[in-house]
């Protein structure tokens, strides 16, 4: 390639304006994503939306309808235009039931697509790649004789063996225990990275997406919602769509007063939005921070437990909590680690104001 080809090369998978119909029913709806090389993208979102779909339609095993698919910077489908197949289009692909060839052993399976290296070449590329998922143990094992989860990890390796440009990923742990999946999403990332794949990775899992993600695309209704870090859709959320995505939330109503939501845990900016204007105020558990206060048990005016929970790695606590004007509200606090205070026990509460967001009312989604 000239160094001005190079230069044009910008994006190693890039989607335009795909839509998707099934008989009658639009399911894709005009989606537009650019994964750059070496980059780790995350579809996320409910069942569903389409992550499959558009994940299927890059791969070319779904026929494009509407839009198009570029992989480094060559239009490989497009409407009037010979479609690439999946065989020519160089992308490794895994997905939740990857069929392993039952005729050839893990190794085999693993060295399939590196007939081009020479032997010991090949036999070491695809070594090197079981033992990062932790299935060289199974070399010489068939896959009749693996369990799925063993089978799951063998796909995996067999998409990464020949060091494709770009990764296509379905939901590729999800055979895989809690405790087996943490250590395979690690090590996938890390082999991930090492090759420098660009990766487009379907998941219905926030946790999975943010661990995995440079960038995560969230889906919902054949739409992208919102696509950024993990930071920014946990941190900057577009819309209480993806405030609740991420995980329980309280939702207290008000409406704006002097740029203002008043809530029992005081005011609460909201400035850009019009006086007078009915807003949810969306509060994570994480924003409420606790401190006991020793006064006798649900002391008159003052917030306190209804019921504290264990949960292993935090505590949920359920509040009632009294406002300065009068203003009540029942709302679930979370605190890391073992925080257990007894029924009725007053709480002082202070509010983590970064994890607390402002919606008008007809934004949100019911
Ligand atoms: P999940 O997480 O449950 O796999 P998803 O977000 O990947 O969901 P898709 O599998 O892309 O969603 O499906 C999107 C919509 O299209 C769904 O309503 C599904 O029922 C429908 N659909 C998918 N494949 C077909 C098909 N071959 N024929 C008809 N409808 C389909």
């Amino acid at each position: 390639a000239s160094p001005s080809d190079k230069a044009v090369q910008t994006t190693a998978l890039s989607l335009s304006g795909v839509r998707h119909t099934f008989d009658t029913r639009l399911v894709v709806k005009g989606i537009d994503l650019d994964i750059a090389p070496g980059e780790v993208v995350c579809l996320l979102g409910p069942s569903g939306c389409g992550k499959t779909t558009l994940l299927r339609i890059a791969a070319g095993l779904e026929v494009l309808q509407e839009g198009s698919v570029s992989l480094e910077g060559r239009t490989i489908a497009a409407p009037g235009q010979r479609h690439v197949p999946p065989e020519k289009r160089s992308v490794g692909l895994a997905f939740q039931d990857s069929a392993l060839f039952p005729h050839l052993n893990v190794l085999e399976n693993v060295s399939f697509g590196l007939k081009h290296l020479p032997a010991r070449a090949r036999h070491e590329q695809a070594l090197a790649l079981l033992e990062q998922l932790g299935m060289a143990d199974y070399a010489q094992n068939y896959p009749h004789q693996l369990s799925g989860g063993q089978q799951q990890r063998v796909a995996l390796a067999r998409a990464l063996a020949p060091r494709p440009q770009l990764m296509l990923l379905d939901e590729p742990f999800s055979s895989l225990d809690a405790r087996l999946r943490d250590r395979i999403r690690d090590d996938t990332l890390h082999v991930l990275k090492k090759l420098g794949s660009a990766t487009l990775l379907v998941t219905h899992d926030p946790e999975e997406a943010m661990f995995m993600a440079d960038r995560i695309a969230l889906m919902r209704d054949g739409n992208i919602v919102q696509t950024g870090t993990p930071r920014e859709l946990y941190c900057e959320p577009v819309d209480p769509f993806v405030v609740t995505f991420f995980g329980e939330v309280n939702i207290l109503k008000g409406s704006i007063h002097k740029g203002c939501v008043q809530t029992p845990m005081g005011k609460i900016d909201a400035s850009w939005l019009p006086e007078g204007s009915g807003v949810e105020v969306m509060i994570r558990p994480e924003a409420l921070k606790l401190a006991v206060r020793d006064l006798p048990a649900k002391a008159h005016n003052h917030s306190h437990v209804i019921m504290a929970k264990l949960l292993g790695r935090s505590s949920l606590i359920h509040l009632c909590v009294h406002g300065e004007d009068g203003q009540e509200a029942h709302l679930h606090a979370r605190v890391p680690g073992v925080f257990l205070p007894a029924e009725g026990q007053p709480v002082d509460i202070d509010l983590d104001r970064s994890q607390v967001f402002v919606f008008k009312s007809a934004d949100a989604i019911t």
